[in-house]
């Protein structure tokens, strides 16, 4: 008879690692009392999910508005799934949103932190140390059923219609004898190490989320997989070992965890070691016709935080917009605090909504809008060449000539009541900048007739012939006005629009159908900022320039 501590040092010859020697090398954290440990613990498989933002946003905020510690741990140990450079991807996207993590690759290849190491491929020694010591305790065994095995057991629970997975009946090699596990170890027979649960299915739990509060759920009875036959762990197994030695104290996750809640718990029971408390945060939706559904890696483009990058959108405006889906009250705070630094905002898990956030890109828009609003026309300037620089360098080559002319286009209607809310992300500059710049504008012919489809050719004529008669750049905006409504008057337009209404018969339109043909025809578009100040900073040799070429070509 051989007893389970000897089936483990056969199983893992090698392991001298104890649980007492990593305990005092991963001694408890020196923090104050409530300070929470969270962490960030994405998988490297090249594709970074908006939501994978949206939870390491809120782990991030929640441990640091209480003094505590964030960090980031690589989960990859499933080394099919393991795309390269995926690592580098994650490191890249938690800096540029500026979610700031404490230990762990703070930089690539650059780990700081006394936890570590912080990828999971280089911590196989410590979750065979656990998984030894769960066999000799007999909560573990080997499991020697081949793939084909297992694909024959699950055939039949088809057939039976049966719960899916490892236990009861189906768990063939939970009662192995001793002799036959040494005889298939000694053969050099391929295993994987499973979880002996003691768990009944019929047995209902009650859990405390942070996030969904309480719930009841089924106990598990499942003999889970907790090493593979690589002797990497699945990820049961690593995060119950690394969240313990790293001493996290809230693990927040996404909700496809929350139905595995029961065999964490179980996990950590068998082992001895508390729990940490853990909160599931739903995936992000959108509305889809009529239903809602969450935001597809596969289906939703705006599920890759590329997306954003392409498009131009501000890291800061996402943030933003992903506080106020955290916590919707975040809009009010924003509102009563319109200059303070977001990290101000006390993030609550008990307010994040339990069945999913909805995604509205329209709102992310508006709220970034706000925000370029407040920023100063220099910034712009550099945030927006930046970005076309990657992404239309047509445009780029154009801005990068004159930086004073380009701080000039972005400080119209930039100060006073009533700022400018046109650009919301950086790919909306070609459509409202880009006719500042000739080589731009002239790239599309003016859709004027589709723009105004009142007005005749020779209405613009007398128009454009009549502007440039009496047009002197050096007119203040009252002047110029002025003399836009003496023109208006002339032409048989009425000169403001409450007189146009009172008889509408007598007048050909009123005195902003005119600007609209000067705006139409300076700029391409119906809507703009204030015209005078786009013509004040156009300068008069571009006005004259393009409104003679437009005469030309009537
Ligand atoms: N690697 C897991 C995932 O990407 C982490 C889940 C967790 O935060 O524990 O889903």
């Amino acid at each position: 008879m051989f007893d389970m501590k000897t089936i483990a040092q056969k199983l893992f010859p090698e392991g001298e690692l104890s649980i007492e020697s990593l305990e005092k090398r991963y001694p408890p954290r020196n923090l104050a009392a409530g300070a929470a440990v969270t962490r960030v613990a994405p998988s490297p498989t090249g594709f970074i999910h908006i939501g994978g933002i949206f939870a390491a946003l809120i782990s991030e905020r929640f441990s640091h508005q209480q003094n505590g510690i964030f960090y980031l741990r690589i989960e990859d140990t499933d080394k099919k799934r393991e795309v390269e450079g995926a690592v580098g991807l994650i490191v890249t996207a938690l800096q540029k949103y500026g979610i700031k993590i404490d230990e762990g690759e703070i930089e690539l290849e650059k780990e700081t932190g006394d936890y570590g190491p912080y990828r999971q491929s280089q911590r196989a020694d410590i979750y065979q140390a656990v998984a030894r010591r769960l066999i000799e305790k007999g909560l573990a065994y080997p499991c020697f059923c081949s793939p084909e095995e297992l694909e024959e057991i699950s055939k039949k629970q088809g057939i039976e219609k049966t719960r899916p997975g490892y236990y009861g009946k189906w768990a063939k090699c939970r009662d192995m004898k001793q002799e036959d596990i040494i005889r298939s170890i000694e053969k050099g027979r391929p295993f994987t190490v499973r979880f002996r649960s003691s768990g009944d299915f019929n047995n209902k739990i009650t859990v405390n989320d942070l996030i969904k509060e309480k719930k009841i759920l089924p106990e598990n009875d499942l003999d889970v997989i907790l090493l593979k036959s690589d002797r990497l762990p699945t990820y049961h197994f690593a995060h119950v070992v690394d969240d313990h030695f790293m001493r996290t104290t809230h693990v927040l996750r996404g909700d496809e965890w929350f139905s595995s809640l029961p065999l964490h718990l179980q996990l950590f029971e068998a082992v001895g070691w508390a729990a940490p408390l853990y909160g599931h945060i739903s995936p992000i939706q959108k509305t889809d016709g009529a239903s809602r559904r969450k935001l597809s890696k596969r289906k939703d483009p705006e599920a890759n935080v590329d997306y954003y990058e392409k498009d131009g959108y501000l890291t800061s405006a996402i943030i933003e917009y992903l506080l106020n889906l955290a916590n919707s009250d975040f809009e009010d705070w924003r509102a009563k605090n319109p200059d303070a630094d977001n990290h101000k905002f006390v993030l609550r898990l008990e307010k994040i909504n339990q069945s999913g956030a909805l995604f509205d890109l329209a709102k992310l828009q508006n709220i970034s809008k706000a925000i370029i609003a407040r920023m100063s026309a220099g910034k712009i300037a550099e945030a927006a060449l930046q970005w076309a620089r990657k992404y239309d360098t047509d445009l780029a080559k154009e801005m990068a000539k004159d930086s004073g002319y380009l701080e000039k286009i972005f400080s119209i209607e930039r100060s006073g009541e009533h700022q400018r809310k046109d650009i919301a992300k950086w790919s909306d500059l070609r459509s409202e900048i880009g006719y500042f710049f000739d080589p731009i504008f002239e790239q599309e012919a003016i859709a004027w007739p589709k723009l105004m489809p009142d007005t005749g050719p020779a209405e613009v004529k007398a128009v454009l012939e009549k502007f440039l008669q009496s047009y002197d750049v050096a007119n203040n905006q009252e002047q110029w006005f002025g003399k836009i409504k003496d023109m208006a008057v002339d032409l048989g337009y009425a000169s403001d629009l409450k007189t146009f209404k009172q008889s509408p018969d007598k007048y050909k339109g009123y005195v902003a159908d005119v600007a609209k043909i000067l705006r139409v025809f300076l700029t391409g578009k119906t809507q703009t900022p204030n015209l005078y100040e786009i013509m004040q900073v156009m300068g008069e040799k571009m006005v004259v320039a393009r409104l003679k070429k437009s005469l030309k070509s009537l």
